[in-house]
């Protein structure tokens, strides 16, 4: 029969460290660290396929599958010389969920199984220490209450509470062996109440814990973690049963956990918190506010000395940053967990670069080890230093996670949820717990009030990149009346929900207001070194930015763009001081006036271009001519039509008014506002998406084509006239007909010849290409290729035409296609490879077969998202062209894509 079951310990374990899928990353580093000699409680995995195996048989563990962890049970209670529910000397085991991918905190463990009410006096006794077995006792009860009997905290808390409260103590430390036991009388108390008796039975008590840690996979919160973290759901949790250390037998012992680096800046610093006299979960809950790890060299210097070495270990084995959980019985310590630690962008970036300086790591891991998404994080402002002199510092707290977020204040996940509709949120909790998940998930940053470093709060948000503060304690939260306050300068400051604040996760400093942001510097000496290794890597495979404007040029350029693959005209016309220009333009009903309407806009063009070529000195620019959609620019029917009835009654303010709203001198409004009306409505498309679009206005409107042609010429002639290097790529945003390009291309290279002409310049090199955003036009490819020098794919309309699917109507129903898995993901953020996909690579194909060396490339918004990026390389694209501030992402999802095309060498000279 099948091994469904693992053993670990005593040096050697029957699994090892590559075996997540099947042991669960916890399992999996349990076994991995056996193996290495270190210190661990011995134990054993019950594998993830007996979870999946638990729901497809009705709830339950087949009996021979049961035999093997009863088998496994057998031969730990020998390696330890205790038996489990054995009166005198009683086994104590921990079962632990774990799977695959790290989901923190998002399912159960129990702790101390295996006591009962006989067991623990037993423990007791065996121990010399009743306050140890009752609080280990009390702790079980709750722990198996509430994860195997679905029975509410609250109600345990409160008996908790209470009786601290009545002891007088504040701290659970100090209740006394009584104390616990007067708790553990109120506790089986709830658990009458509820008709779910507490198993006395060792045996059933494991049985069911295992069970319940497999149900946990299922916990509302999990299942949002998976999905927001897009882990599958089919994978399930493994379950470890594991021998209990206690780190709660007195002061000469601890629990705790850390990082080999600092999971938020990446420094390597030993990074982490303890509790002495305390359990797992305590450090991480918040009950006791922990010590920074590195006191533990005073009290404890033995286990501390051991801890760095082990931990050093750790990291040079995994070659990375270790995530680990370690507890000190009686100055003897155990590690109970090690695995990747989470980090934010900066950390990994921070990391990675410094990993392959300490010889750990090669270039390609360093590359390959940051996850292009996460250097949005680095790519966002910070905090403009002097405009937060401006605003109020309310507090200080524990820098967790860095950033600068502004938003306004929330005191609950669902009021974050609810609040955010109207714009960022900043969610303020004593603490948060896992069921905030959805609330931090909204959230543009996270104060707390309590916590440290690894808390909670702390934990999630770095694997969210949200920047995030903790243990503000000067601040003080009633999340019932949603406010907080502190106390500034003597005074007393109190913040409502809905105010505004502002958090600095890098200084953890809190201020009330707004303050202003600043553009990061993307070639800062760790980013800037990671990304010179990236494009070692992704050799001549390039990334362009589509920009509008000469600003978003610069910007493009700072992030590493070489060149732009899409600059859209009919941006440039929207300006206030054109739109008047174009709309005479469009309303225009005969050619002359047309033209002269032209003439006043092709300075401004020129000049727009001259911009765009300057700033990208030597590289590409792609300018798209005009591209309609022609209603944008012209007054609604609506608002004319209610002029035009107002207009007789109207004082001689509101036709002022009316004279700017439509550029008209008051004295013509009576005659020509109805002409107005008259022409919008004869304009008026029923389906503008499928209308008078693309080329199809310059095939009507030719003089429109030419005078861009005549700018863009105009304008390449002037720069270069300068000494710089342009190279003008001009593309028509062809409909779906081979024809089109032909008519259209006629006019762009009759107006270049003149232009170059004049200017004595004939020998400057450009390109006409095409846009391609229809699928007509990509099964035509062949025949579109003979009059185009280059392709772009335009991803957004092809997404649209090809699913029949407009972007602005799928957000109505979304949801339900991503929840059913109809749609593997939204197709407007990654190319939906499987459809539009084939459309593109069927064109490339074809393109390439009538014309050899045409350049492709695409510029639609999922050139910036790094699964399209690995798609456009994959097919043979030579280039991906996207927001200026998405450059470097593209920059490193391409160059992951080439190394896993077998470019293990740097292929390009830096
Ligand atoms: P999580 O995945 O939520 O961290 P864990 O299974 O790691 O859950 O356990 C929760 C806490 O209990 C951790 O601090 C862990 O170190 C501690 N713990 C788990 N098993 C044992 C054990 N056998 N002995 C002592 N402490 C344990
Ligand atoms: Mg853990
Ligand atoms: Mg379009």
């Amino acid at each position: 029969m099948k091994n469904y079951v693992y053993s670990f310990g005593g040096g050697t374990a029957d699994g090892d460290g590559k075996m997540k899928e099947v042991l669960g990353g916890k399992g999996a580093g349990l076994a991995e660290m056996c193996r290495a000699g270190i210190p661990v409680p011995p134990g054993f995995t019950i594998s993830t396929e007996v979870c999946n195996i638990y729901f497809e048989n009705k709830n339950s563990v087949p009996s021979e599958i049961n035999d093997q962890v009863l088998a496994a049970l057998s031969k730990l209670e020998q390696q330890i010389g205790k038996k489990l529910g054995d009166p005198t000397n009683p086994l104590l085991v921990s079962v632990r969920s774990g799977a695959k991918f790290s989901m923190p905190g998002m399912m159960n463990t129990i702790l101390n199984l295996g006591l009962n009410d006989v067991t623990t006096e037993g423990l007791a006794k065996l121990t010399g220490n009743p306050r140890f077995a009752y609080d280990s006792y009390r702790r079980f009860i709750q722990m198996f209450g509430e994860v195997a009997l679905n029975i509410d905290m609250e109600k345990f808390d409160h008996i908790f509470d209470s009786r601290k409260h009545k002891a007088k103590v504040k701290l659970d430390t100090d209740l006394t062996a009584k104390d616990l036991q007067a708790i553990i009388a109120d506790l089986k108390l709830v658990q009458k109440e509820t008709k779910k008796p507490f198993p006395q039975d060792a045996h059933e008590q494991l049985a069911m814990s295992r069970d319940a840690v497999f149900r946990s996979w299922w916990n509302a919160k999990a299942v949002y973690y998976r999905k927001m973290e897009k882990i599958p759901d089919e994978i399930g949790t493994a379950a470890n049963v594991q021998a209990m250390v206690f780190g709660n037998l007195g002061d000469t012992s601890a629990t705790g956990v850390g990082f080999t680096r600092d999971p938020g800046s990446g420094e390597k610093v030993f990074y982490g918190e303890f509790l002495i006299n305390a359990q797992g979960e305590d450090v991480v809950a918040g009950i006791r506010t922990p010590q920074p790890i590195d006191e533990l060299e005073k009290v404890m210097p033995a286990a501390y000395r051991q801890l760095r070495e082990i931990t050093n270990t750790l990291e040079h084995h995994y070659r990375d940053m270790q995530d680990f959980e370690f507890t000190i019985e009686d100055n003897v310590l155990y590690m109970l967990q090690t695995r990747n630690g989470k980090r934010t962008g900066p950390a990994a970036v921070r990391v990675a670069v410094e990993m392959m300086e300490e010889g750990m790591i090669d270039k390609k891991e360093a590359v390959l080890r940051v996850a292009p998404q996460q250097l949005d994080q680095l790519l966002h402002p910070v905090f403009d230093s002097k405009s937060l002199k401006a605003l109020q510092l309310l507090a200080t707290g524990i820098a967790a996670s860095p950033g600068a977020a502004v938003g306004r204040a929330a005191f609950s996940a669902e009021d974050a949820v609810h609040l955010v509709k109207h714009g960022p949120v900043i969610l303020v909790r004593k603490e948060t717990t896992p069921d905030d998940i959805h609330g931090m998930d909204v959230a543009r940053g996270i104060l707390t009030a309590v916590g440290g470093k690894s808390s909670h709060a702390a934990v999630v948000a770095r694997g969210m990149g949200r920047p995030c503060v903790v243990g503000a304690g000067s601040i003080s939260i009633s999340e019932r009346d949603k406010v907080f306050t502190t106390t500034v300068g003597g005074k007393k400051v109190t913040v409502k929900e809905g105010d505004w604040i502002s958090l600095d996760g890098t200084t953890a400093n809190v201020y009330s207001g707004k303050a202003q942001t600043n553009e990061p510097d993307p070639n800062s000496s760790y980013f800037g070194k990671l990304m010179k290794w990236a494009d070692e890597f992704r050799g001549k495979f390039g990334v362009r930015a589509n920009a509008d404007i000469p600003r978003d040029a610069k910007a493009a350029r700072l992030f590493g763009a070489e060149g732009i693959g899409l600059c859209r005209t009919e941006h440039m016309f929207f300006a206030e001081d054109r739109i008047p220009y174009m709309q005479a333009m469009i309303l225009a009903r005969d050619e002359k006036t047309r033209k002269k309407g032209l003439l006043k806009l092709l300075p401004m063009q020129r000049k727009d271009f001259a911009g765009l070529f300057e700033a990208m000195d030597g590289f590409p620019v792609v300018i798209r001519t005009l591209d309609p959609p022609l209603h944008e620019f012209l007054p609604k029917r609506e608002d004319l039509m209610v002029d035009i009835a107002r207009l007789p009654h109207a004082g001689a303010k509101m036709k002022k008014e009316m004279s700017e709203k439509y550029g008209i001198p008051v004295g013509k409004l009576k005659k020509h506002l109805p002409e107005l009306l008259e022409r919008v409505e004869e304009l008026h498309e029923f389906n503008p998406m499928l209308g008078h679009r693309g080329c199809r206005l310059g095939i009507t409107y030719p003089e429109i084509t030419e005078m861009q042609a005549r700018a863009i010429f105009e304008a390449a002639v002037q720069v270069a006239k300068k000494g710089v290097k342009v190279i003008p790529e001009v593309m028509i945003p062809l409909v779906g007909n081979a024809k089109e390009l032909e008519h259209q291309r006629a006019i762009v290279e009759r107006v270049a010849k003149e232009v170059l002409k004049d200017a004595g310049m004939e020998k400057l090199h450009y390109m006409i290409g095409t846009m391609i955003e229809i699928p007509r036009a990509a099964v035509t490819a062949d025949k579109v290729a003979e009059y185009a020098e280059f392709f772009s794919f335009g991803t957004n309309d092809l997404t649209q035409t090809t699913m029949g699917l407009s972007r602005d109507d799928y957000t109505k129903f979304s949801k339900h296609y991503e929840d059913l898995k109809i749609f593997k993901a939204d197709p407007f953020a990654s190319i939906d490879q499987e459809g539009v996909g084939k459309v593109i690579e069927m064109a490339i194909q074809l393109g390439r077969k009538a014309r050899p060396g045409i350049e492709i490339g695409i510029c639609g918004e999922h050139g910036g998202d790094p699964s399209s990026v690995e798609f456009c390389y994959r097919v043979g694209m030579d280039y991906v062209s996207c927001s200026p501030y998405r450059v470097p992402i593209a920059r490193l999802a391409a160059a992951q894509a080439a190394i896993a095309d077998g470019h293990g060498e740097t292929n390009r000279t830096a």
